[in-house]
């Protein structure tokens, strides 16, 4: 390329690089009709100079490019997008935060992670409830036959929606809801000599007149435990362990006397000592000594054989267990109803740092 085209190129990288510095949009830069009047000139150019020159002219438009583009890489400080304000925003116009120490935990929340945790040391699984199921869950694979009275006890809530069977979806009124799915699940253990073990925390919900100890909306925690040769000693040994954990006693007694569910055979009430008064008599038992817990048993072998488990080999335990009413006894807790209140006086009391 001859050198007079050389100094032209030249001529306008050094005027365009000082007028770069000094102007505010350095963007602007790549559309400066000293650049625009260099691309003009290819076209008037001898044939043999035409590429040296073009070349020569867009070396320069991609070096003033680049520039502009590393000044904006300077300028640009990195967003922190998870930021609640405008990282330029001043710090008198930011919104006001509120501190997270005004925040809690729900009782409920935490608990069912502390009963989970205990459940997990022991070595059941826990796995997630469902909030709307169907009636095979909810009965048929429960061993509620088509029309059994039992059925009507749950006072259960039902959708407009059907299933594929035409029946009404149901909101579950208990954890059992998921037995069926946690044979199926875990199935596979019995074949490789482990146990089916897992509790299922979850909410329910039943068609109740509200009081200060009755909600539709309430919590359990159901336990299955599937394996060879397994007794209600077993059941109520697991049931104990889990119990003096989760009170802090070093001992605790427990007593059980018949009940009927039809997806357990023989059923049974749990109670257990007052963990408050040892046994003593207490507001919290109604000073009798003993607080009636939850409802459990050895599942009847049709449950296990709704799941293809055979039920001459194996057998197994399960409960059922409400949370807010183990909740209320050991926070002092004495209308059921707060939990869902959504009371900030409530909820303080639990906040971080509180032992209660
Ligand atoms: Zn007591």
């Amino acid at each position: 390329m001859k050198e007079k085209l050389e100094k032209e190129v030249s001529s306008v990288r050094e005027t365009l690089t000082k007028k770069l510095s000094e102007i505010q949009d350095k963007r602007s830069i790549l559309r400066a009709p000293e650049l625009r009047a260099l691309y003009d000139r290819i076209s008037d150019l001898e044939p043999q100079d035409k590429a040296a020159f073009g070349q020569a002219v867009n070396a320069l438009k991609n070096e003033l490019t680049s520039l502009v583009n590393s000044d904006e890489q300077e300028t640009l400080e990195p967003i922190d997008v998870t930021a609640p304000f405008g990282v330029n925003v001043k710090e008198a116009n930011r919104h006001k935060l509120l501190s997270p120490s005004l925040g809690s935990i729900h009782p409920i929340s935490s608990e069912l992670k502390l009963i989970s945790e205990i459940f997990l040391s022991m070595g059941f699984n826990v796995v997630e409830s469902r909030e709307i199921d169907d009636d095979f869950h909810m009965f048929s694979s429960l061993n509620f036959p088509e029309g059994h009275p039992a059925r009507d006890d749950y006072d259960t809530f039902m959708l407009d929606q059907k299933d594929d069977a035409g029946r009404p979806l149901i909101a579950p009124a208990h954890t059992s809801t998921m037995q069926n799915r946690i044979l199926h699940q875990y199935s596979n253990n019995l074949e490789k000599g482990m146990p089916i073990a897992a509790v299922i925390p979850g909410r329910v919900f039943r068609n109740e007149d509200l009081d200060a100890r009755h909600e539709h909306t309430f919590y359990q925690v159901e336990g299955i435990y599937v394996s060879e040769s397994v007794s209600i000693g077993n059941l109520i040994a697991t049931l104990k362990t889990f119990l003096m954990s989760y009170f802090g006693k070093d001992s605790l007694e427990v007593k059980t006397q018949p009940f009927y569910f039809p997806f357990t055979e023989p059923s049974l009430e749990f109670s257990m000592s007052c963990p408050f008064c040892d046994n003593k008599g207490c507001r919290i038992c109604s000073y009798s000594g003993w607080i009636e817990l939850l409802g459990c048993g050895v599942i009847h072998p049709n449950v296990l054989k709704a799941a293809n488990i055979d039920s001459a080999r194996y057998s197994g335990y399960a409960w059922g267990m409400g949370v807010d009413r183990l909740i209320m006894m050991k926070k002092g807790v004495e209308d059921v109803r707060l939990f869902h209140s959504g009371r900030l006086e409530f909820l303080r009391q639990f906040s971080p740092g509180d032992s209660k």
